[in-house]
C-alpha cells in the first residue's frame, strides 16, 4: 500500500471488472453456463435462446457495475482497437419510462458501418457492411473511465462476404489449425489424454513516460507520436544507470495505478521496471491463451495511456520516440500448452531424451527459417523501421538463439545421428557464507537475439511497441501448424514411429542449422555471416510487405484456412498505404513546426544577436568577432533549413500524387524520409546554437530527464 492510499486486496479487485468463468458459474443457469462452455472450448455453435440469457445476465451485472453502454470491442486493420457505443436503454414506453435490454442478438452480432476501416479492396463502399462477431473466448469486461462505463464486448470484424478485416479472426483459425497439427502429432508420439493445444503468450511491453505539460509542447509528439527533431542532451544512456534503477516516486504512482486497473480488467500485470534509455519502462502480465493475450495487450496499451493524464503524465508507445537511445518494442513470449497443463517447450533436464521436445524443436526451427521472411514482415510497422536494422535490438535478420545446452544437444544430433548427453548447469558458488549458493541455469540468456529459447517458450523480440502483437502470433501458429503437419504426413506413412521421429529429427536440424545464432546479434560480422548463410536481412517495412503475399506464403495461409489470397493481397495494400500515409503526416509535421515555429525562432534570434553587435559597436571599440561568427554561421544554417523546408515541400506534394500504392511507399522512404533527415541535421544543430530561452520547445534534457526530481 502506498502512503495516503486506501486499503484494497489484489485479490478481490482482479478481475472485478471482469465476466468471468467466476461470475458466469454464479450468474447463469447451470445449463445455459454448461452450453456456453462448450462454446468456449469446443467450438460449438450458441443458439440464440442460450445467447439471449447470456446477454440478460451479462446486461444485468454490467449494470450493477454502473454500465449504462455495451459496445462490440474490435481491433480492424488499424493497429488499435475500435469500438462503437451503444446504450441499453430501449425506445421509451407509453408512460414516459425506458427499460434497460440487452439481447443475445445483440451480443452476438454487431454491424457497424465498415466503410471508414482499412479493408484494402476487399470492400467497395457501396458495400459498407461489416459484421462484429463475439469472440466468447476472451472474456467480457466493464471499463471504467470518463465516458462512464461501458461493457465491452471482445469480437471478430468480417465484411459482408466474410473476409477479416481485422487481427482476431485470422489469429482464431491459426489457433484452431495449431490445435488440430499438434494433438496429430502428440497422438502419433502416443500422448492419448490431452484434447487441445493452444499457444500461450506473454508480452512485454516497453514505453516512455514523460511530463505531459512538456509533452502538449512538441506539435511533433502530438502530431507522430515521436520526435522530429531534437538534438542530443549531454547525458543518454551511456551509463546504463537508468536499467533497473530506482524507480523515481512519480513514476512508482502512476504504475500503482496503472496496475489497479489492470488487475479490475484481469489482465495480470506482473513485473515493472525501469527500461535502458532514461524514462523508459517495461510492464509484463502473466501469460494467457493467445487471443487473449493480444486482447490484454490492447488493453495495457490503452491502460497506459489514459492513466498516465490522470498523473499529468503522458505515455509514448512509439517504437522511437527519440533519436539517439534505444527505441521501444515488444517481446512475445510464446509456447505451446496442453488441456492437461503440459508446455510442449520444457525441454526437462535431459533434453536430449526427450523425443518429442527435440522433434517439436526442430520443427520451430524449420518454421522460423523457411518463414523468416513472413516473421519479420510481422513485426514491421513504420515506428519499428527506426529500431529493426538500425544497430538497435534487435537485429532484422532473424536467426533462433538456443542457448549452450541445447545446441550442444542438436550438434550432437547433426554429427553422430544421436544425442547421448546433455550440458547440465553448475553450482554457483557466492563465496559468502551467509549467502545461498545456488544452481546456474544450463544456457545463459542472450539478448541481442530476435528469436530466443528461453527455459520453456520462444520469446520473438521484433514486434514494435506500438503495433499489435495478433500478427506475430498469426504467422508463428501457422508455421509451426505447417512443421507439424508436414512432420505428421512422414511419421503417419513409416513403419517404424521411432525411427521416423528420430530420422526426421536429425533431417530438420541439418537442414535448418544454418538459422541458429548464438552469437553477438549486433556486430557487423553477424551481417556478413547471416549473408554468406542466405538468411534475409530485411531493413525495412516496405521491403518486408511483399512477403504477406508471396506464391510460399498463400499456399501456407491458405493450406490451413488462416487467410485467403484475397485477404492477404488486401492486407499488402493496407500495409503500402498506411506507411505512406504515416510518414506523409510526419513531413508535414516538421513543414508545420519548421515553418512556423523553428525559422522565426531563429530569425528572432539572428535579430537580436545583429542588434547587439550594432550596439556593441556604437558603445565602445570591442571585438565583436565572437557574435559575428555566430551570426555567420546561425545565418547558413538557416538558409539551410530554408532549403531543405522547401524541398521537403517540393518532395510530399509529388508523393501525394503518386496512384500506385508501392511506387508511393518506396518513394516516400527513399526520397521524403531522406529529405526529412536533411532538414532534421540543420535544425538540431541550430538547437545547439540557439539562445535556449529563444527556442520553441522543451529539449531532449527536458523530456527524458526532467519527468521526476526523485
Ligand atoms: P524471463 O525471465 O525469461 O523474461 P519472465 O518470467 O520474466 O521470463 O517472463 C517474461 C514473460 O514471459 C512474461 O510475460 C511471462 O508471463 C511470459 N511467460 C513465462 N512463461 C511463459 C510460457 N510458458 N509461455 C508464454 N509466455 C510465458
Ligand atoms: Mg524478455
Amino acid at each position: 500500500m502506498a502512503i495516503g492510499e486506501e486499503y484494497y486486496s489484489v485479490v478481490d479487485v482482479f478481475g472485478e471488472n471482469v465476466f468471468n468463468d467466476t461470475v458466469m458459474q454464479q450468474r447463469l443457469p447451470k445449463k445455459v453456463y454448461q452450453k456456453l462452455k462448450m462454446t468456449i472450448e469446443q467450438g460449438n455453435e450458441l443458439d440464440l435462446e442460450t445467447a439471449d440469457v447470456i446477454a440478460h445476465e451479462m446486461k444485468e451485472w454490467a449494470i450493477e457495475k454502473g454500465a449504462t453502454h455495451f459496445t462490440h470491442w474490435f481491433q480492424p486493420l488499424t493497429g488499435i482497437t475500435a469500438e462503437k457505443h451503444d446504450s441499453f436503454i430501449t425506445a421509451p414506453m407509453d408512460n414516459g419510462k425506458v427499460l434497460m435490454s440487452f439481447s443475445g442478438k445483440e451480443l452476438i452480432k454487431g454491424e457497424p458501418d465498415a466503410s471508414s476501416f482499412p479493408s484494402g479492396g476487399l470492400r467497395a463502399t457501396f458495400e459498407a457492411r461489416g459484421y462484429t462477431a463475439w469472440d466468447c473466448t476472451s472474456p467480457a469486461f466493464v471499463r471504467q473511465d470518463e465516458a462512464g462505463a461501458t461493457l465491452c464486448i471482445p469480437t471478430a470484424f468480417c465484411s459482408y462476404t466474410g473476409e477479416a478485416l481485422d487481427m482476431k479472426t485470422p489469429l482464431l483459425r491459426s489457433m484452431e489449425a495449431l490445435n488440430t497439427q499438434s494433438l496429430r502429432l502428440l497422438k502419433l508420439l502416443g500422448n492419448t489424454t490431452s484434447k487441445k493445444v493452444t499457444p500461450s503468450v506473454g508480452a512485454e511491453q516497453e514505453y516512455f513516460i514523460i511530463d505531459r505539460e512538456k509533452y502538449l509542447l512538441r506539435k511533433d509528439l502530438i502530431f507522430t507520436g515521436r520526435t522530429l527533431f531534437g538534438a542530443m542532451p549531454p547525458k543518454g544512456q551511456e551509463m546504463d544507470d537508468h536499467y533497473f534503477g530506482t524507480i523515481r516516486q512519480r513514476i512508482a504512482a502512476y504504475m500503482r495505478d496503472v496496475n489497479k486497473e489492470l488487475w479490475k480488467l484481469g489482465v495480470s500485470s506482473k513485473t515493472e521496471h525501469n527500461e535502458v534509455a532514461p524514462a523508459q519502462h517495461e510492464l509484463a502480465p502473466i501469460y494467457a491463451v493467445a487471443n487473449v493475450a493480444v486482447d490484454h495487450n490492447q488493453l495495457v496499451m490503452e491502460t497506459l495511456k489514459k492513466v498516465a493524464g490522470r498523473h499529468g503524465l503522458h505515455c509514448l508507445l512509439h517504437e522511437k520516440p527519440f533519436a539517439g537511445v534505444n527505441g521501444s518494442g515488444k517481446h512475445n513470449n510464446w509456447s505451446l500448452t496442453t488441456d492437461d497443463g503440459i508446455n510442449l517447450l520444457e525441454p526437462g533436464s535431459t533434453p536430449h531424451q526427450n523425443i518429442q521436445f527435440l522433434l517439436i524443436l526442430v520443427c520451430i526451427l524449420k518454421a522460423v527459417d523457411r518463414h523468416a521472411d513472413l516473421l519479420r514482415e510481422s513485426a514491421a510497422d513504420i515506428g519499428n523501421d527506426h529500431r529493426l536494422g538500425a544497430n538497435e535490438a534487435p537485429p532484422a535478420i532473424l536467426s533462433v538463439f538456443l542457448g549452450e545446452q541445447l545446441e550442444d544437444v542438436i550438434e550432437q544430433l547433426i554429427s553422430s545421428g544421436s544425442a547421448t548427453h546433455s550440458i547440465e548447469g553448475k553450482k554457483l558458488e557466492t563465496g559468502v557464507s551467509t549467502l545461498p549458493d545456488f544452481m546456474k541455469d544450463a544456457t545463459d540468456r542472450n539478448r541481442t537475439s530476435p528469436f530466443a529459447f528461453t527455459g520453456n517458450k520462444f520469446e520473438f523480440r521484433m514486434v514494435g511497441s506500438q503495433d499489435s502483437i495478433g500478427e506475430a502470433n498469426i504467422v508463428l501458429n501457422t508455421i509451426v501448424a505447417e512443421a507439424f503437419a508436414e512432420a505428421c504426413d512422414e511419421i503417419e506413412k513409416a513403419d517404424d514411429v521411432n525411427v521416423a521421429v528420430h530420422d526426421l529429427i536429425k533431417k530438420y536440424a541439418t537442414e535448418h542449422q544454418r538459422i541458429i545464432f548464438n552469437g553477438n546479434g549486433y556486430s557487423d560480422e553477424w551481417v556478413k555471416e547471416a549473408e554468406r548463410r542466405g538468411l534475409p536481412n530485411i531493413t525495412s517495412m516496405v521491403d518486408a510487405i511483399p512477403a504477406l503475399n508471396t506464391e510460399k506464403s498463400i499456399k501456407l495461409f491458405e493450406k490451413f484456412g488462416v487467410f485467403t489470397k484475397a485477404e492477404l493481397d488486401s492486407r499488402v495494400e493496407i500495409a503500402y498505404e498506411l506507411y505512406a500515409k504515416e510518414i506523409n503526416i510526419e513531413a508535414k509535421a516538421m513543414i508545420d513546426i519548421a515553418g512556423k515555429q523553428i525559422i522565426p525562432a531563429v530569425i528572432k534570434y539572428t535579430t537580436e544577436l545583429a542588434e547587439s553587435i550594432n550596439a556593441v559597436k556604437a558603445a565602445c571599440d570591442a571585438d565583436v568577432s565572437v557574435q559575428t561568427e555566430l551570426l555567420l554561421e546561425t545565418s547558413d544554417l538557416l538558409a539551410d533549413t530554408q532549403n531543405s523546408l522547401t524541398k521537403l515541400k517540393d518532395v510530399t506534394a509529388k508523393g501525394r500524387s503518386i496512384a500506385d500504392g508501392r511506387e508511393r511507399a518506396v518513394y516516400y522512404r527513399d526520397v521524403v524520409m531522406v529529405t526529412m533527415k536533411e532538414l532534421r541535421k540543420s535544425v538540431d544543430t541550430l538547437e545547439m546554437i540557439v539562445d535556449k530561452d529563444l527556442w520553441p520547445m522543451p529539449s531532449y534534457g527536458d523530456l527524458m530527464f526532467e519527468v521526476s526530481p526523485l
